[in-house]
């Protein structure tokens, strides 16, 4: 099983990898700088060496990078708009810098403007950025749980981004459960599950989707509120969480857990999900 967790690059970008091997997994997400902030503190080669040699030795893959939260790509206010384009190509050019095999990002809100014209803006902007940066990480949409003005909550909207996408190999989908389930998808059945991935692979193409960000919701399904849970203790559930993670359409992909941080060891998605997995 190729799972991850979303870990923390404090104290440098190798601690990292020392993190998610800690705790069990053998692939890992994280930031390549402060999420929360435009300012990208500099890389110096040898982290970025420390770092790629550490992969390497525990044979981590895929790597996984979270773009900054601040990034608004169908902002139709336009200075926004452009540091969000020059945000998302500092991730995504970091992102290539230490071989990411992925870079997620979450495709924005139009605050007010519309719909339509914020999918527009979205697939201009990514285009820029795939214009601008050449390298070989996929740049990634990741689903949301639909709060507010935010795009991309269903399958339908994501498609619509990727269909203005003119290098189309190099964008995907990730997929988060916890945000797939608060925007409506009944994935805490079997027969829910069944038809969402049903409804992906019609609307979108399941060979677009390679990262899956499990996590469980501590909202009921519909309430498009995004908030993470450990798995097993939100409405998702643990039966829901085992059938996802033996599916045949999804078992070979990588699960990225996002839920919160153990103070202590072990991590009990990690343990739980082991023991789940058939
Ligand atoms: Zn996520």
């Amino acid at each position: 099983m190729i799972l991850g967790k979303h870990v923390s690059i404090a104290g440098g970008l190798d601690k990292a990898v020392a993190r998610a091997k800690e705790i069990g997994c053998n692939s890992l997400q994280i930031f390549v700088k402060n999420p929360r902030g435009w300012r990208a503190r500099n890389l110096t080669d040898e982290e970025v060496n420390k770092f790629k040699q550490k992969l390497s030795e525990f044979n981590f893959s895929p790597l996984v990078v979270h773009a900054t939260y601040l990034i608004n790509l169908a902002s139709p206010k336009e200075d926004l708009w452009e540091k969000s384009i020059d945000g998302l190509i500092t991730d995504y050019s970091r992102s290539g810098r230490i071989g990411a095999d992925y870079l997620v990002v979450h495709p924005g809100s139009h605050t007010g403007d519309g719909l339509e014209d914020g999918i527009k803006r979205i697939s201009k902007a990514i285009n820029d950025v795939l214009a601008q940066v050449e390298n070989g990480t996929l740049l990634l949409l990741e689903n949301v749980a639909g709060a507010g003005s935010s795009i991309g909550a269903s399958f339908e909207q994501l498609q619509q981004i990727l269909d203005n996408i003119v290098n189309k190999e190099r964008v995907g989908i990730c997929l988060d459960t916890c945000h797939a389930f608060a925007a409506g998808y009944d994935l805490h059945t079997k027969s829910g599950l069944d038809k969402m991935l049903t409804q992906f692979d019609e609307i979108i193409g399941l060979d677009k989707l390679r990262v899956i960000h499990l996590n469980d919701s501590r909202h009921d399904i519909g309430t498009n509120k995004d908030e993470h849970a450990h798995i097993g203790e939100g409405d998702i559930g643990k039966e829901a969480v085992k059938a996802i993670i033996n599916h045949s359409k999804l078992k070979d992909k990588p699960f990225i857990l996002e839920t919160p941080w153990f103070d202590e060891l072990p991590d009990e998605d990690v343990v739980l999900l082991k023991k789940m997995r058939n």
